[in-house]
């Protein structure tokens, strides 16, 4: 079996998971063209925890962990399995760093369910979710990544879910396709990385933009699990999606082994 695709999609506002704009048509395509899966491990910005831990119940819940959004948007349901076994097997292949199996605490964030929503609109594939360790190091994470990577060679498609740049504080929902000068300059030096070079990720912490582009890093460390992921394997990620929009908020999405599919 060749390895799956890895990607990191910058998922932007939670209403994406209701809408239809460039961004969510390439999660659309993706979700149709790419090898299918039997499984997914999303790392999504969303659960930031004191532990790296791992979703492992059957049924996960869909979590609304947001507020001041339409009804509809809490009405939505991705009603996706868990998948227990490969829990377990994300748990042994990260020894000696702690994975603990999470059987009732969370479930499925939007981070997750507002890209699956559309790659994989009948949920139809089972999701694991793996926590940020928010107390950790890159290296951590890279660390991590690396352990985790050989999944690839069972059809797990291991999926970063974030934004390069998330500064909500910064954030004009009105200017739509526009990003500041700043998130435009970071988001480039991040593809820049990414496109040569991702096991060097931090030359990104390092960038004059970083503190304006990534207020808290909780976004941006999904995208050091799949740079993980090429690092380990010595390749470099394409670029599938570019662009910032709302001033302070990148779509950039990246893709490893994922760009021949389309
Ligand atoms: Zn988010």
């Amino acid at each position: 079996m060749s390895k799956m695709p890895s990607l990191f999609i910058g998922h932007g506002t939670p209403m994406n998971t209701l809408h239809h704009n460039e961004y969510t048509e390439a999660w659309r395509q993706l979700g149709q063209k790419l090898p299918r899966p039997r499984a997914l491990l999303v790392v999504s910005a969303h659960w930031c925890l004191g532990e790296s831990a791992v979703t492992a119940m059957a049924a996960p819940r869909t979590i609304h962990d947001f507020y001041g959004f339409p009804k509809e948007l809490f009405d939505f349901d991705y009603p996706a399995k868990g998948d227990p076994a490969l829990a377990q097997q994300v748990s042994e292949l990260a020894k000696p760093i702690s994975v603990s199996l999470d059987h009732e605490q969370w479930g499925l964030d939007h981070g997750a369910w507002s890209v699956l929503a559309h790659m994989y609109p009948n949920a139809d594939i089972p999701v694991v979710q793996l926590s940020i360790h928010a107390q950790e190091t890159l290296d951590y994470h890279l660390e991590l990544a690396a352990k985790l990577a050989p999944l690839r060679d069972e059809g797990v498609m291991i999926l970063g879910s974030g934004n390069v740049v998330h500064n909500l504080r910064a954030m004009q929902r009105q200017a739509a396709g526009q990003g500041y000068d700043w998130a435009e300059r970071f988001d480039e030096a991040v593809v820049q990385q990414m496109t040569t070079a991702p096991g060097d990720f931090v030359n990104v912490l390092r960038h004059p933009d970083y503190a304006n582009a990534v207020p808290s890093p909780d976004h941006l460390i999904p995208l050091i699990y799949v740079a993980g992921v090429a690092a380990a394997e010595d390749s470099q990620l394409e670029v599938l999606t570019r662009g910032c929009t709302m001033g302070a908020i990148s779509m950039t999405s990246f893709g490893l082994g994922a760009q021949s599919y389309l």
